[in-house]
């Protein structure tokens, strides 16, 4: 049986994205929209997914949150504000965190077991943050990229679901286990070269079959792929907003963005998605029963 994939969603404003947020003036919030055009979508194909909600969108969207979580989706962190890791300390990052889970927990009644930084800012540089997520009582992150590009990366870190070694976090640690954060990486085209096929820009650009392709290579050694979106990359009404960013930015932001819902389309008529929660779940219980060892894993 090939393993179920993880499909996830960084819900926040468009205009906090990276590239964007030095360059929006008083933007057109479209952030309820957007999540309602991808629970039509998940709906229609009876697929759960994992949605990072940034903590000030569930303050001012409770009852948006709430419904995600009713149509029984989960719920994870993706930060307080949206500050990449390396604008934080390790001190305004346990901030960050306390303040998203509260957030989110006035939403939905629970707080997160999984947290997603906002532009994958988990790298040797902020390499503390796994102590905070562990010590503020998160289970998993979902944070790392193992492919260096231009923005964001971590070379040569592992590409399967692991067990974090807080003193050594981007070496595989085995499988995950119950007493451990567990790190799972968003995936990459493999093996040969890595490239990243796991969502955004990259997802927007490259045909669904070759999307597919790379999932389907993962899969065949054992791997859940992990792929990531965001809500408002399928609201074509955002590439209208877009007038004043240089054109770079629109480029990156918004090319392909009337097609994804399509693409998506039809990754999941194609493709078995289920949540990170639910893929962990599955991975800690395979260890366990098949005795897996830490040499067997994909990318060491
Ligand atoms: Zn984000």
């Amino acid at each position: 049986m090939s393993p179920t994939n993880a499909l996830s969603f960084d819900l926040e404003h468009w205009f906090t994205a990276t590239l964007l947020r030095e360059e929006t003036t008083d933007p057109v919030v479209h952030v309820e929209r957007s999540t309602e055009i991808v629970l039509d979508l998940l709906d229609r194909h009876d697929v759960t997914a994992t949605f990072y909600v940034v903590g000030e969108v569930a303050e001012a969207y409770p009852d948006l949150i709430a419904r995600i979580a009713t149509a029984g989706h989960e719920i994870g962190s993706h930060g307080h504000t949206h500050r990449p890791l390396f604008e934080l300390t390790p001190e305004i990052f346990r901030e960050e965190l306390d303040h998203s889970s509260d957030a989110l927990e006035a939403a939905v009644n629970e707080r997160p077991r999984g947290f997603r930084a906002p532009n994958f800012s988990v790298t040797p540089r902020t390499e503390w943050a796994f102590e905070t997520l562990t010590d503020a009582g998160f289970e998993y992150d979902s944070s790392v990229f193992p492919v260096k590009t231009p923005m964001y990366g971590v070379r040569g870190a592992p590409l399967r679901p692991y067990a974090v070694n807080l003193d050594a976090p981007f070496a595989a640690g085995g499988p995950p286990r119950p007493d451990a954060l567990t790190e799972v990486p968003l995936a990459v085209f493999h093996p040969h070269v890595r490239l990243p096929i796991a969502g955004g820009f990259y997802a927007r650009v490259l045909p669904a079959r070759v999307v597919k392709w790379g999932i389907k290579t993962f899969n065949a050694s054992g791997t859940p792929a992990t792929l990531y979106f965001h809500p408002w990359e399928f609201n074509p009404a955002v590439a209208d907003e877009l007038g004043d960013v240089s054109p770079h930015a629109r480029f990156i932001s918004s090319h392909g963005i009337d097609t994804l819902a399509a693409k998506l389309d039809s990754l999941l008529e194609a493709v078995e998605f289920g949540p990170v929660e639910d893929v962990i779940d599955e991975a800690t219980t395979c260890s366990t029963e098949r005795g897996v060892t830490p040499s067997e894993g994909v990318g060491q």
